[in-house]
């Protein structure tokens, strides 16, 4: 099978994390602030946060800015749901804004429309959770002004995009944003095995985050509320989690991040081989907007328009049957089985809707042979050619 995306681990790597193993921490040591380093130094954010995943990145990055019972925080529907997932583990309930046809991103006209709309009713989300679907950042200009004209945080879901760029701003530099989240997972652009991270430059934020990220518990003496007991002394001061980074999963993502770039270039230069290849189909190909550079985490192809649910399922049967992992990135996360019992229906964000009918994530990933990306090619075009 030649998959939708895997890791790309070399010598290097693994020395890293055989020499964490030989050494004296496992967890907690200098390894996870090395690279929570490396990444502000790269991303130009002041802080980092790094966690055992993004889903816990997000959750702690909602529970810093506040979310909470009786609060709302607005997602695309288009994403993998974990980014949902966070804003109810908070109390919080989630509302979904409907995709732009062209970037599969939240479109910031949906967003305003709905904003106007919530308005009236007293019904404004508290954070708006932005997908940089594929690696694509979303349209952080309007959405930011959107926000200081509404009154809502913004956290970045940049589980795609470590390594892409917007307005010639890295993503993660939350230029536009409260907060950042990054995806170590080994599908993702760099991997730590399991792992994520938050990134702000807001010290208060970066400082709750680190707090909920382990027990809510702290050393730092300008924190304590009660009087030093002696030399271990610490201080629970808010209920937090268990999400600490170990030093095997740092030492990984420490090595892996010095190659974002070299994996972001070969991930382009793979995606536009598929834009040549693909050029004379009936395929609708990746749109990357000017002002943003694409990490290219998945390349999304989308099937003719008029193209009906069971075609597009015989496609991708056809696909697999063939060794070719593709993929759908995602079918809308609120007819998932749990949201639909919240009350969401069939036909309530129709872009999204029309999108998971026709897309097809195709192999992209830097270990990917051009053998392979040629046989990848050859039976997508054979396919298309039964497709009238
Ligand atoms: C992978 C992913 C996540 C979750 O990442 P984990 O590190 O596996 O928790 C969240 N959001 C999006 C968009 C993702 O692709």
């Amino acid at each position: 099978m030649i998959k939708y995306g895997c890791q790309t681990i070399d010598q290097g790597d693994i020395t890293a994390v055989l020499d964490v193993l030989e050494s004296e921490f496992l967890t907690q040591g200098p390894v996870v602030h090395q690279f929570e380093n490396k990444i502000c130094a790269y991303t130009g954010s002041r802080y980092a946060v790094a966690v055992n995943s993004a889903t816990s990145a997000l959750h702690i990055a909602c529970l810093a800015l506040g979310l909470g019972d009786g609060d709302i925080a607005w997602t695309s529907p288009n994403t993998f749901v974990a980014s949902a997932n966070v804003a109810l583990f908070c109390g919080a309930s989630v509302d979904f804004v409907d995709i732009d046809p062209a970037s599969y991103n939240i479109c910031p006209r949906n967003l305003e429309h709905k904003l106007e709309k919530a308005a009236l009713t007293n019904q404004l989300p508290k954070v708006l959770i932005a997908v940089h679907l594929a690696g694509q950042s979303c349209d952080m200009a309007a959405i930011k002004d959107l926000s200081r004209k509404y009154n809502f945080s913004i956290i970045e879901d940049a589980s795609h995009a470590i390594g892409g760029e917007y307005n010639n701003t890295r993503i993660g530099s939350c230029a536009f944003s409260d907060i950042t989240v990054f995806s170590f997972h080994p599908v993702k652009i760099i991997t730590s095995a399991e792992g994520g991270m938050a990134l702000t430059n807001d010290e208060q934020l970066a400082q709750r985050m680190q707090l909920f990220s382990n027990h809510g518990v702290t050393r730092n003496d300008q924190l304590f509320e009660q009087e030093v007991l002696g030399a271990w002394y610490y201080e629970q001061i808010n209920l937090g989690y268990n999400y600490r980074m170990t030093e095997l999963s740092a030492a990984l993502g420490l090595s892996q991040s010095s190659k974002i770039d070299e994996f972001v270039t070969t991930r382009n230069v793979l995606a536009s081989n598929y834009n040549i290849a693909f050029e004379e189909t009936p395929l609708r190909l990746p749109f990357v907007n000017q002002n943003t550079k694409s990490s290219f985490h998945l390349y999304v192809t989308r099937l003719p328009t008029n193209t009906s649910q069971m075609q597009h399922r015989q496609f991708v049967d056809d696909l697999l049957a063939a060794g070719i992992g593709a993929n759908l990135h995602y079918m809308p996360v609120y007819l998932q089985p749990y949201y639909r019992k919240l009350g969401f229906k069939k036909g309530y964000c129709q872009e999204a809707e029309a999108y998971a009918q026709t897309a097809i994530s195709l192999p992209l990933h830097p270990r990917l042979s051009p053998q392979d990306q040629k046989h990848v090619v050859k039976v997508v075009c054979e396919l298309l050619e039964t497709f009238g």
